[in-house]
């Protein structure tokens, strides 16, 4: 089974705008199984979008489309799709009622063009959208599965999950089914996990494996092309079983999972709080922490203490200690953890200090450097010094998986 994706908007043509809603849903369309085959961006022009759809409907099962569907002139998805698909425009009345809720919950009246969201193709079914005014829908054209969905990520994100998926699912022909494991490892380099690994590659025909590595680390990638045979799914369920009991440590988490949540859950479970003082990820490490829902239970605070005068300050450290060692050094890192611990008075403490670059670093210490330190209560403080290889972002989004990754291990009992 073949799916396809169609952005609708025309900043997602321009040089500044990155258009994302597709990677996120081909990786959930390859958890379930399925490949995408196509993915086009078009514009706000009716007829484009009803060209691109058509040439879909006509190749792929699953066609996805997100965005246009706003309640302005410009938003006109519901238009093309249903001139495409030949059906008319419907006014759903109790949508009507549904999307001028949604404003009263935020204590305003519903403007006059946002009725126009409430217009369906004919013989479409409802995606509702708990955390916006346009709804989405689904249709079932020729054995073609048709669904758009908004624009805006977090809303698109939501409603792929609780709208579209069961209604994908429900097609998925067992017979042909493609699965994909991922096992997600930080710390370990992309060759060393090869290494280790590699004579594991070729164990059946059906299934395949492959690495990706990126700054968050390495992922291991187990896809079988016929999931749903027996002989296909016990081995690939024995492989992930070996990959997981050879990379153990290094392993934080499978599939969707991110360091942060692991992190989060972690801290909770054992009823521990931390505090981070960072200089070179500038409160990446917090601003991660913080997007995981629940965290201000196990999350104390974070001090971007950049300066050296800030480090002095918000965190106490001697001035002649950033004299003797520089701001980045393990000693500054380490008194960085124990300072924001003892003023936060919580069981851990991260320091973090580098160079993210491009400009500052020295031949003795160069760009990518970056000391991470951890003070866990009762226990001694330790440090490490890194060489992260890439730009700014990557060096410091580096840092703060690496860092996050020290707080795992310890809450872990790991060395
Ligand atoms: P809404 O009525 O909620 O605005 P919509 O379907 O009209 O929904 P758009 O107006 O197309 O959505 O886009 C809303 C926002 O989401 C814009 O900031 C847009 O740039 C962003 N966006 C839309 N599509 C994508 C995409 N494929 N990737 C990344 N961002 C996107």
């Amino acid at each position: 089974m073949w799916a396809e994706l169609i952005a609708v908007g025309s900043e997602l043509l321009s040089w500044d705008k990155a258009e994302t809603n597709s990677l996120y849903i081909s990786k959930q369309l390859n958890l379930l199984g399925i490949n995408v085959r196509f993915k086009s961006i078009v514009g706000d022009a009716e007829s484009d979008i009803e060209a691109v759809l058509k040439a879909a409907v006509s190749r792929s099962q699953v066609v996805i489309i997100t965005g246009g569907l706003g309640p302005t002139e410009d938003d006109l998805t519901r238009k093309a799709v249903a001139k495409a698909l030949k059906r008319g425009l419907v006014l759903k009345e109790e949508l009507i009622e549904k999307i001028k809720k949604r404003f009263e919950s935020m204590g305003k009246a519903m403007p006059k063009n946002n009725e126009r969201q409430a217009l369906m193709p004919n013989k479409a079914v409802v995606i509702d959208n708990p955390i916006g005014t346009a709804p989405g829908f689904a249709i079932e054209h020729d054995k073609v599965l048709i669904i758009c969905l908004p624009g805006v990520p977090a809303e698109m994100q939501r409603m792929f999950e609780e709208g579209a998926v069961p209604l994908i699912k429900k097609r998925i022909d067992v017979s042909e089914a493609v699965r994909l494991w991922i096992i997600r490892t930080c710390g370990i380099a992309e060759a060393k996990v090869d290494e280790l690994i590699g004579d594991l590659y070729a164990a059946d025909k059906n299934i395949r494996i492959g690495l990706a590595a990126g700054e968050k680390g390495v992922d291991v990638r187990i896809t079988s092309s016929k999931a749903s045979e027996i002989e296909t799914s016990r081995l690939s369920a024995e492989l992930e079983e070996k990959i997981t009991a050879i990379l153990k440590d290094y392993i934080y988490g499978f599939d969707n999972e991110e360091m942060e949540e692991i992190v989060v859950r972690l801290l909770m479970e054992k009823g521990a709080k931390l505090a981070v003082a960072e200089s070179c990820t500038g409160g990446l490490i917090s601003k991660r922490l913080t997007d995981v829902s629940g965290s201000s239970a196990c999350f104390d605070r974070g001090i971007v203490s950049y300066s050296n005068e800030a480090k002095i300050q918000m965190l106490k450290i001697s001035n002649d200690l950033i004299k003797a060692y520089g701001a980045v050094s393990s000693q500054v890192a380490m008194a960085m953890a124990e300072s924001v611990r003892r003023i936060s008075n919580t069981e851990l403490g991260i320091g973090v200090t580098g160079i993210a670059g491009p400009t500052g670093g020295t031949p003795e210490k160069p760009v990518g450097l970056v000391y991470i330190a951890i003070s866990e209560k009762g226990k001694e403080t330790r440090c490490k010094g890194y060489n992260f290889a890439g730009n700014r972002g990557m060096i410091r989004m580096k840092a703060s998986q690496f860092a996050l990754n020290i707080i795992r291990r310890a809450l872990l009992n790991i060395q």
